[in-house]
């Protein structure tokens, strides 16, 4: 008989050699396959007295026992190395940089709004939004245009054929908000509004900020200081405001509010057409007839209404010359903006 321990041991090493399942499976073949090194020692029993066989075949399955129990553990070594050699290859690395993909951005025009809202909303006013598809009440009815008024012309209105309408400006949520009652109030109403018109300077759709403030006692002093200060925050620079008589049929009296041109500081420019002032919006004091529509106490309280288009302001801030571009959706203009 070999000498026993000495075949264990050799068994033992090369089972602590094998780095693969595959080569783990050779060693089991060779040395407790039916003609294995170590299943061949038991034949050699017949060769040894009777007395003795049953000491030396107990001793021979003991070998066999001590290497099968090292391949299992090295089995099971490889198989666990194995599963996570595949979790790491399917591994999702989030922290990862991407590859070349382009960041997006917030559209100018949305940026103008964002930067509208803010500045207004430190100053105190609330911001409040409505319906784009109105009734004739609101878009017009209450905002002291009744059915006949020629005001109506220039409106350029996008009809339903049930009578309602795309809303013509965001003046409709300055009734909503007054039909809330809650007074006093200070809000900004922005959002999109719609007319039949497109060329440099019109599209049919484009965006509108209202301005809203009904308390007691409120005058078109404070509407000019507010306006002031809210193109002075907006353009981040000193300039100089005026509003010039007009008409408007839900605010007495009214006016058109100018600023000094942000292009030649007033001087004179092709911008400005050489006057030196920029039309902004428009503004008054709310008419009677509103509140009235509105349910407000006229007697108690006194409001001033401002209105601005939000493109015509994202274009004097950013220099751009043609309102039909914010909506082309061409990304090299776009970019331009930080919207890449
Ligand atoms: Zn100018």
């Amino acid at each position: 008989m070999s000498d026993l321990a000495t075949l264990t041991q050799q068994a033992l090493d090369e089972v602590a050699a094998s780095t693969t399942l595959a080569a783990l499976g050779e060693v089991r073949v060779r040395w407790l396959g039916k003609k294995g090194l170590l299943t061949e020692q038991l034949k050699s029993l017949g060769a040894l007295p009777a007395a003795e066989r049953p000491a030396a075949g107990a001793k021979i399955n003991d070998a066999k026992q001590v290497v099968q129990a090292a391949i299992e553990a090295a089995e099971a070594k490889l198989v666990a190395a194995e599963v996570e050699a595949q979790l790491a290859a399917g591994r999702i690395d989030v922290t990862a940089t991407g590859r070349g993909e382009a960041r997006g951005g917030v559209h100018p025009v949305t940026r103008a709004r964002l930067r509208i809202e803010s500045i207004f909303r430190h100053s105190g006013f609330e911001i409040a939004t409505g319906p784009e598809i109105e009734d004739d009440f609101h878009n017009f009815e209450a905002l002291n245009i009744p059915a006949d008024h020629p005001a109506r012309a220039m409106h350029d209105t996008f009809y339903f054929p049930d009578g309602r309408l795309l809303r013509t400006h965001t003046s409709p949520v300055q009734i909503r908000e007054l039909r809330k009652g809650r007074l006093p109030l200070a809000m900004i109403m922005p959002g999109r509004v719609y007319r039949c018109d497109y060329d440099m300077t019109h599209s049919p759709m484009f965006h509108q900020v209202e301005g809203l403030v009904v308390n007691e006692n409120v005058s078109f002093a404070n509407l000019k200081a507010t306006l002031q200060g809210f193109l002075q925050a907006y353009f981040e620079r000193d300039l100089r405001t005026r509003l010039r008589p007009s008409y408007f049929p839900f605010t007495e009296p009214s006016a058109e509010v100018d600023m000094s041109c942000v292009f030649c500081n007033g001087e004179g420019c092709r911008v400005c057409k050489h006057t030196g002032w920029l039309e902004v919006g428009g503004c008054g004091m709310v008419h009677p007839n509103v509140f009235k529509a509105a349910g407000v106490d006229a007697e108690r309280w006194t409001g001033y209404a401002f209105g601005m288009g939000i493109e015509r302001l994202a274009m004097l801030r950013d220099g751009v010359s043609d309102l039909r571009l914010f909506f082309e959706s061409d990304l090299r203009f776009l970019r331009q903006f930080g919207a890449a």
